[in-house]
């Protein structure tokens, strides 16, 4: 059975289809695994949150899913953010709301907690550093666990003897996780920040137990055309461009 890890969607419509028609083309999916901030910065909220909710899925909170429904202030972003927020808030429909409002912090599926930034403060802490993962083991009890927040792919290991090292996540090849415990970072669907602009995310293989991280050529221009339209702030537009 296949399961698909995906992360800060951010509203891009365009990439987020382009994710799902990549991993279909593959063979059947059993269930997405969203690891928060399903909108904010891009056009399209009410539309990511169906097409997520017309799969089988498990989707955690992220902190703009929060600012959107007002559960934590604006204030605490930056302006171009903070304006996006601003816009997303006012055009949720009521059901999207609502299923935001149902969004847990954390969830545990099989061998994998979901968190968004991390598994000790899923909303705001973002896991850049050894020290930051060595802290967040204490806080999950699962072999694995799966964040997004930081929207660049990664891997963070404590092997047997209590290591901890932070790893470059394998690119369009499958990997195993073996001995001692991981987490995984997918990078991100709509906005990815480490330099490549296309859609990033992984593939969980359970029989084979690999994992496949896959990055995805979308229609960027079709995206930016939508926030210009929307007059969403340029610098938010311009950023997609470039990945980063
Ligand atoms: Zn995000």
């Amino acid at each position: 059975m296949r399961y698909a890890i995906v992360s800060d969607i951010h509203s891009n419509l365009v990439a987020f289809q382009a994710v799902l028609d990549h991993m279909r083309g593959a063979g059947p999916v059993e269930e997405i695994w969203c690891l928060g901030d399903l909108v904010g910065y891009g056009p399209a909220p009410d539309e990511c949150i169906q097409l997520l909710r017309s799969h089988p899925h498990v989707c955690i909170a992220g902190n703009h899913d929060w600012a959107a429904i007002g559960r934590v202030d604006v204030s605490d972003f930056n302006p171009d953010a903070a304006a996006a927020i601003r816009w997303t808030s006012r055009h949720l429909s009521a059901e999207s709301r609502a299923y935001l409002e149902s969004l847990r912090l954390t969830e545990v599926t099989g061998e994998f907690t979901l968190a968004h930034g991390t598994p000790r403060n899923p909303i705001w802490e973002y896991l850049l550093s050894e020290k930051a993962g060595r802290v967040s083991f204490d806080h999950f009890q699962t072999r694995f666990c799966l964040i997004g927040h930081s929207h660049v792919p990664l891997l963070c290991h404590l092997d047997e003897r209590g290591r901890v090292s932070l790893l470059g996540i394998p690119q369009d090849r499958p990997f195993r996780l073996k001995e001692g415990r991981w987490i995984l970072n997918p990078g991100s669907v709509g906005q990815p920040r480490d330099g490549d602009p296309r859609a990033s995310y992984v593939i969980y293989e359970a029989e084979t137990d690999e994992f496949q991280n896959f990055r995805v050529t979308y229609d960027i221009e079709a995206t930016q055309r939508a926030m210009q339209t929307l007059a969403l702030p340029r610098r938010l537009v311009e950023r997609l461009s470039y990945g980063w």
